[in-house]
């Protein structure tokens, strides 16, 4: 274990030496060394120059890429291991305008994709591993192939967090889910619960009130972490009751292909009961994945990426940031496309000076 971390960070600074001795781009180039008794294998390591390169394909990172493509700047799209991001998880999508009898998540996503591509994006898989935005150009790595732009949009998205159940995961889409501002609409008269305590879950659970019969909060404390004064709030909606130290130990039901109710668990005693629910809101966090930009960019308390104010400029110039990975309150398919039109612009006048 010990030499693989020594074969990586020596391999790295090979690299680099490459790199200077070499300034050819898109160069394709082998090596293999022996130092001490660490071996370096024999690898392939292209290295491509780029003028835009945008991490994450989600609705921020390809209509950074549509914007870009459209400005002749041919961005490379380096898709991750969601290609098409959160949505691709979801049924339909009624609020996202121009498509009034909804569109599935997937189609949406598949249409802006193609939309991407056919003004000449290029779009390739893989998860970046690391990136160096000391340097110019901006280095970023994905597996073994090192990329440099001159400009980067930074769209890598947040992940929901979820309760982890095997029934949860069959299940989303059809009666649980992770956005209250874009599904509540759909359970109209019905009662739903919202799993949770802090502050999300109490807007989610007051937000559901407008629609909803009757909003259980479940959680698993005696007190929650949210505000005092959205707790007042919550505390005094007749809508709204508490089930207090209780986990959901599964949600019913698969066979039927819908929320039909949850099995909870007491935290204390260990007892499981039932409670009949049409859906299931699961607001328990989401994280934004910052985690390859740790020291290499501004983040807030939560990680999230810090923008200035009315644009999508980070703390390095020439790196943009689009979408929920530097939003923490909107988190909609709407605002991160909107966000990725900006990153893409401020690109475009960034590049036309450098
Ligand atoms: C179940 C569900 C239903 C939803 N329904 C709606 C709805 O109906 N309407 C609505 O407006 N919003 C909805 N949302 C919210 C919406 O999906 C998000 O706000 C939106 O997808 C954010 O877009 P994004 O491009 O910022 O990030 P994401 O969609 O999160 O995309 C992030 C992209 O970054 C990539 N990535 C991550 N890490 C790396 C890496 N290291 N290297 C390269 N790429 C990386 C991922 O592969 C992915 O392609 C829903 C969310 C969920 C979870």
């Amino acid at each position: 274990m010990e030499n693989c971390v020594a074969d990586r960070a020596t391999s790295a600074r090979f690299l680099d030496n490459v790199h200077e001795n070499d300034a050819v781009e898109n160069a394709s180039l082998a090596f293999s060394k022996k130092i001490g008794n660490i071996s370096l294998k024999k690898r392939r390591i292209r290295v491509m120059t780029r003028n835009l390169i945008i991490l994450g394909s989600g609705p921020a990172g390809l209509t950074a890429a549509i914007y870009a493509a459209r400005s002749n700047r041919a961005p490379l799209v380096i898709e991750g291991i969601q290609p098409g991001g959160q949505l691709t998880i979801t049924a339909d999508v009624e609020n996202y305008p121009g498509f009034p009898d909804a569109i599935t998540g997937p189609q949406l996503m598949d249409g802006m994709r193609r939309q991407a591509v056919r003004f000449g994006a290029e779009i390739i898989s893989g998860n970046v591993s690391s990136v160096d935005f000391s340097k110019r150009p901006f280095v970023i790595n994905v597996d073994n192939d090192r990329h440099e732009a001159s400009a980067v949009i930074i769209a890598t998205g947040a992940t929901a967090q979820w309760l982890g159940l095997e029934s949860e995961k069959k299940l989303i889409g059809k009666g649980v889910s992770g956005c209250a501002t874009c599904d509540a609409f759909f359970f109209r008269d019905q009662n739903v619960v919202v799993v949770g305590g802090g502050d999300t879950a109490l807007e989610d659970a007051m937000f559901l009130t407008k629609f909803a019969k009757m909003v259980t909060v479940v959680h698993r404390r005696d007190e929650l972490r949210a505000t005092k004064i959205l707790q007042d709030r919550a505390k005094s909606n007749p809508k709204i009751k508490f089930a207090w130290k209780k986990v959901v130990d599964d949600i019913l039901d698969v066979k039927q292909g819908k929320v039909t109710a949850v099995r909870l668990k007491d935290v204390e005693s260990k007892n499981i009961s039932e409670m009949k629910c049409d859906g299931v809101f699961v607001a328990i966090g989401y994280k934004p994945n910052t985690e390859l930009l740790k020291g290499q960019i501004a983040l807030d308390e939560k990680g999230y990426i810090v923008t200035k104010k009315s644009t999508m400029e980070t703390s390095i110039p020439g790196v943009f940031a689009a979408g929920d990975v530097q939003d923490s309150y909107y988190k909609q398919a709407i605002t991160a496309a909107g966000t990725g039109c900006m990153a893409a612009i401020d690109a475009e006048r960034y590049l036309s000076v450098v």
